[in-house]
C-alpha cells in the first residue's frame, strides 16, 4: 500500500481531531506509524477504519482514537519512560514510540510478544517487549514517568501506582459497568499525592493473569 500516509492524516482529521483531540505531538506521531503493518495481511484494507481489529489470540489491536487519547492523556515529554501492560500488536508501544518515549511493552501472550517485537524491530521502532503478565517475577522495577493498560482492569492493581515516578501519570481503562470501563487518569504530584480524574468511556478486552505459551 503506498498511498498509506494519506489514509493516516485522513484517518487523523476524521478520526482523532474530530473527536477532540488536540496535541499536535500526539497527532503527529499517529500520521508517522503505519498501522497497516499492525495488522494481518488480509485486514490491511481496513487497518485505517474506526475500529479495533482481529490480531489472533482473540486479541485486538485497539481503536485509533483510542490509541490517540490515551496517548494524549499520559501527557509525555520526549525522553521520558513508558510502561505498558498489554503489547498486542505493538501499534500502541510504536505510537509512544514516536512520541520519544523510552517504551517496555509487557505482553502475557507468548507468541504476540514475539511477533510484536520482531515487527517493532523491523520498524525501527526501539522498544523493549517482555513476556510477562505483570505478576511480581516477570515485571521491571521502574520508576516510570507514564505507566499506561492497554486491556480491562477489573481493579486498580497497586504496582502501577509503586512504579510511578514522582510526577508520573497512569492512564488505564478500569471496569466500571459489566463490560465497560472508563478511562481512569492518575498524577502523582511531587509530593508523592495521587490526583484522579476520570475520561472516556471504552471497551477493552480482559486484562488476565498467568502468562501464556513460551
Ligand atoms: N496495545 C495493543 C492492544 C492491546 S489488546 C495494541 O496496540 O495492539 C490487550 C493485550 O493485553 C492483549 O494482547 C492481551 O494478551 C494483553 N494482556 C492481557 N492481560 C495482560 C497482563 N496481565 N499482562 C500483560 N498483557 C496482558
Amino acid at each position: 500500500m503506498t498511498q498509506w500516509r494519506s489514509l493516516a492524516e485522513r484517518m487523523v482529521r476524521e478520526q482523532i481531531v474530530a473527536r477532540g483531540v488536540r496535541s499536535e505531538s500526539v497527532l503527529e506521531a499517529m500520521r508517522s506509524v503505519p498501522r497497516h503493518l499492525f495488522v494481518d495481511e488480509a485486514l490491511r484494507e481496513s487497518a485505517w477504519i474506526d475500529s479495533p481489529l482481529p490480531i489472533g489470540e482473540d486479541q485486538t489491536i485497539s481503536q485509533p482514537y483510542m490509541v490517540a487519547r490515551m496517548t494524549e492523556l499520559l501527557g509525555l515529554a520526549r525522553g521520558e519512560t513508558v510502561l505498558e501492560i498489554g503489547t498486542g500488536s505493538g501499534y500502541q508501544a510504536a505510537v509512544l514510540c514516536a512520541m520519544g518515549a523510552k517504551v517496555t511493552s509487557l505482553e502475557r501472550i507468548a507468541s504476540l510478544a514475539d511477533s510484536a517485537r520482531e515487527r517493532l524491530d523491523g520498524l525501527g521502532f526501539d522498544v523493549r517487549v517482555i513476556w510477562s503478565d505483570g505478576s511480581p517475577e516477570s515485571r521491571p522495577a521502574g520508576p516510570f514517568d507514564g505507566v499506561i493498560v492497554t486491556a480491562a482492569a477489573p481493579e486498580l492493581e497497586e504496582w502501577w501506582s509503586g512504579v510511578l515516578a514522582p510526577g508520573g501519570r497512569l492512564v488505564v481503562p478500569l471496569s466500571v459497568m459489566p463490560g465497560g470501563q472508563r478511562l481512569l487518569l492518575r498524577k502523582m504530584n511531587l509530593r508523592g499525592e495521587y490526583e484522579d480524574t476520570w475520561h472516556d468511556y471504552c471497551r477493552f478486552v480482559p486484562l488476565l493473569k498467568g502468562r501464556k505459551g513460551g
